[in-house]
This record gives C-alpha cells, sequence and structure tokens, in this order.
C-alpha cells in the first residue's frame, strides 16, 4: 500500500497546483481525478449526447476505456488511446464533466482506476470525493478552498494569459454553479470528510500551501513510521 494524500475542495481552488508541487517535493506521484472525469465529459460532447440524459451518458461510457499514463512526470490522460490532456482544458468540457459525473454508472468506472493507482503507488490525489468515498483510510486528507470570488479571479487571470477571451462575471457564475452541483448530488457529492484539515487559500499563496501540505505530509509520514 502506497502512502496516500487525499486533496478535495471545489473548482479553482487551486488543488492541482498544489498537488502538482507538493507531489515533486515529496517524491509522490501526483493523480488528477478530475481530468478522468472529464476525458468522459470531453467523450460525451464529441458524441453530442445530451449530458442531461443519464442513461445515454451512462450507456456511453461504458464503452470507453480512459486511462493514464505520465510523461516527464506529467499526467496524461488517454481516450481509448488517445492523448487528449490539452482538449479536456475548457470551459464548455468542464460544465459538461461537472454535470455528468453526478451520474453513478460514470462514477464507478473510474473509481477503481484511481483506486488501483493508490493501492501501488505514493499518491496525492485530487478531486472531490477522495477523502470521503475514494481513499477514505488516506493518513492525510486536506480540503482546500477559497471564496467564489478569488477562485474566479484566478480563473480569469489564466485564461487571459493564455489569450482566451473571457469575463469575470461569467466565470463567477460557472464556478458557483459547478460547486452547486458537486456539493448537493446524492452520489460522493463534494464534503470535507469529517478527519480532513481544512485549508482556505483566499489570503495564502502557492508557496505557503504547498509548504504546510508537505509539512503535514512529513509529519504523518513520520509518526507512521514509529
Ligand atoms: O477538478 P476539475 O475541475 O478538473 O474537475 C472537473 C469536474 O469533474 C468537477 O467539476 C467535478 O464535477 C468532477 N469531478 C468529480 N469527482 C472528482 C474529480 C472531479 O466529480 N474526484
Amino acid at each position: 500500500m502506497g502512502f496516500n494524500i487525499a486533496i478535495d475542495g471545489p473548482a479553482g481552488a487551486g488543488k492541482s497546483t498544489i498537488a502538482k508541487r507538493a507531489a515533486k517535493e515529496l517524491g509522490f506521484i501526483y493523480v488528477d481525478t478530475g481530468a478522468m472525469y472529464r476525458a468522459m465529459g470531453l467523450h460525451i460532447l464529441r458524441n453530442r449526447i445530451p449530458k442531461d440524459d443519464e442513461q445515454a451518458v451512462g450507456q456511453a461510457c461504458m464503452d470507453v476505456k480512459v486511462s493514464i499514463a505520465y510523461e516527464n512526470g506529467e499526467q496524461q490522460v488517454y481516450l481509448n488511446g488517445e492523448n487528449v490532456s490539452g482538449e479536456i482544458r475548457t470551459e464548455e468540457v468542464g460544465n459538461v464533466t461537472s454535470v455528468i459525473s453526478a451520474y453513478p454508472k460514470v462514477r464507478k468506472k473510474l473509481l477503481h482506476l484511481q483506486q488501483d493507482l493508490a493501492e501501488k503507488e505514493d499518491v496525492i490525489m485530487d478531486g472531490r470525493d477522495i477523502g470521503t468515498c475514494v481513499l477514505p483510510s488516506a493518513p492525510l486528507k486536506l480540503y482546500l478552498t477559497a471564496s467564489v470570488r478569488t477562485r474566479a479571479e484566478r480563473r480569469y487571470q489564466e485564461l487571459t494569459q493564455k489569450g482566451v477571451f473571457c469575463e469575470l462575471e461569467e466565470i463567477c457564475k460557472d464556478i458557483a454553479a459547478r460547486d452547486e452541483r458537486d456539493m448537493n448530488r446524492e452520489v460522493s457529492p463534494l464534503r470535507q470528510a469529517s478527519d480532513a484539515i481544512l485549508l482556505e487559500s483566499s489570503e495564502l499563496g502557492i508557496e505557503e500551501v504547498t509548504s504546510l501540505v508537505v509539512g503535514y505530509a512529513k509529519e504523518r509520514m513520520e509518526k507512521g513510521q514509529k
């Protein structure tokens, strides 16, 4: 069994940035579960399957193969053997994904893939239900969050730096809608696990949060060895 770190939190809280940095410092593998759900979302979009048709989405996901691999330490996501790591990063894919990831069939499909990875390796895994459902016995769980406004502003900066035209108010609305769906779905809703450490990052920088995460990890690993 690897040493597992679970990081959950809402969209745009900085989970992937922090988890990637902390993984590098600790020599762990970073597993971005959102990317796996996004690959499913992309499949649904490409095949023009209505996102609200749970049965059709569930059926389409049964036949699809999502896998991950690492190139130069970076996670790559494959959809039926095609590397889709770049294509899954649009707002459109994110919004469809947050609808279809509420469906039990979609979640079941990815749960084992995530648990198998954590079984074999030391991982930092981020998502929405890692501490509560995927790795309930992880020795370190973190819940990373920030206000809707802060998260929207960060996303706005990121997109405009990439030259993507966007409006802050639209991003705010999208993030609030995704929070609402992720937190209120019946299966695996986004929740802070009762034994997770809360990290409110609105007033903290990337370096500060990363060093907190690395510090907690080292402390827990030492404890585990005693
Ligand atoms: O983390 P990211 O924004 O890339 O995730 C995209 C969407 O995938 C989320 O809005 C959420 O609905 C879904 N997701 C999930 N469970 C996870 C990871 C992501 O439901 N473990």
